[in-house]
């Protein structure tokens, strides 16, 4: 018998006392919801990568709500790092850094980094002073599909194999963390995300991108940076060409041919009410419109719901606008090329 769905709660003490306890608490923060155990114990790790079915050699981002963990986790800061950190903790970045030997090998996939993060939503960080320790938490969702953005969308996924939902509301930011390697000469996006490459090269000057794995159509996540490489093949964990994924196939609008949508009920993912998209559409009966006026911060923070809305349409497609491909933009066409089935 399947067991029953945990709660939905805002008791943060109670939510701390699970994690101590070596529990499995998903709460929310301003990225997406985060399924959260304490960092320094392996057996609770493991219940992380098991409730999601997440491969170990995908490492998991540890939250803290106090520099002093910082110390205790990682190595010295660089300079840059130390200006990342005061210019955007809390907030939506993770910087992965040299790793101390308490931060377990199962959290970092047997690497020798370990990436941290502070986040800025005020539950969260309640949250994580009250349990004390630092929180691995990737996303509350079952390994390579969307990514929950409302406690519900944890109850809905992961509801019966989890100890608590802590309900921080609808996400503000609504897709993941900009993640950023700190371990060489010069810093280097690994993942777009909520801190855009304007704003960390707003601080430290020119970043690397490198993405990893073999996720770039021709119209998609073109970056005119020199310093933009994409390779074929999972470049570093976790950076996998496939994620993200409604169980409805989805396409880029950009990669449409007119043939594959005939007969087809069609679901429509518009990032603006002016979308070229309706035009090239014919069987649409369901249509998100993820903003009136193209503003992409609006666009980020309803973008992983309307895509549960519309997967739970039964479309036999969903044809989806990319976004400008600048600020978060860029996160938005990462999350779209790689939520594509091939
Ligand atoms: P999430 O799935 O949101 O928990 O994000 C975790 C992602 O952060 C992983 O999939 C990796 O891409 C990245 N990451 C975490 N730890 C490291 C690390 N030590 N080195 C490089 N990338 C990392
Ligand atoms: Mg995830």
């Amino acid at each position: 018998m399947p067991k029953a769905n945990c709660s939905i709660s805002t008791d943060v003490s109670h939510a701390a006392e699970i994690l101590r306890a070596g529990g499995l608490v998903a709460f929310g923060t301003e990225t997406v919801y985060g399924l959260g155990a304490n960092a320094l114990d392996e057996h609770a790790v493991a219940r992380i990568f098991d409730a999601k079915n997440r491969p170990h050699f995908d490492p998991l981002i540890v939250h803290i709500a106090d520099l002093r963990w910082l110390d205790r986790l990682a190595e010295q800061l660089t300079p840059a790092a130390k200006t990342l950190a005061d210019a955007f903790w809390p907030g939506p970045l993770t910087m992965v850094l040299p790793k101390k030997d308490i931060v377990p090998d199962l959290v970092t996939s047997g690497l020798p980094s370990v990436a941290i993060r502070m986040p800025s939503h005020p539950l969260a960080l309640e949250l994580l002073q009250k349990v004390d320790l630092p929180i691995a938490a990737p996303s509350a969702n079952p390994f390579g599909q969307i990514s929950p953005t409302t406690a519900q969308h944890v109850l809905d996924n992961l509801g019966d194999r989890i100890d608590l939902i802590l309900d921080g509301g609808p996400c503000g930011v609504g897709v993941e963390s900009t993640v950023v390697l700190m371990t060489e000469d010069r810093p280097r996006i690994l993942r777009h995300g909520g801190i855009t490459q304007e704003q960390l090269e707003s601080v430290i000057g020119q970043v690397d991108v490198y993405l990893g794995g073999d996720v770039a159509p021709s119209s998609v996540g073109s970056s005119e940076s020199s310093s933009e490489h994409r390779q074929t093949g999972v470049a570093a964990p976790g950076m996998l060409s496939q994620h993200y994924s409604p169980t409805t196939p989805l396409v880029l609008a950009s990669d449409l041919d007119s043939e594959s949508i005939a007969h087809k009920r069609v679901g429509l993912l518009q990032f603006s009410a002016t979308s070229a998209a309706t035009r090239r559409a014919g069987e649409v009966v369901s249509v998100e419109v993820l903003t009136v006026d193209g503003n992409l911060t609006v666009a980020a923070a309803s973008f992983f719901a309307a895509l549960r809305r519309l997967d739970a349409e039964g479309l036999d497609l969903i044809i989806a606008e990319p976004f400008p491909d600048h600020g978060l933009g860029r996160a938005l066409n990462d999350r779209l090329t790689r939520a594509c089935h091939r």
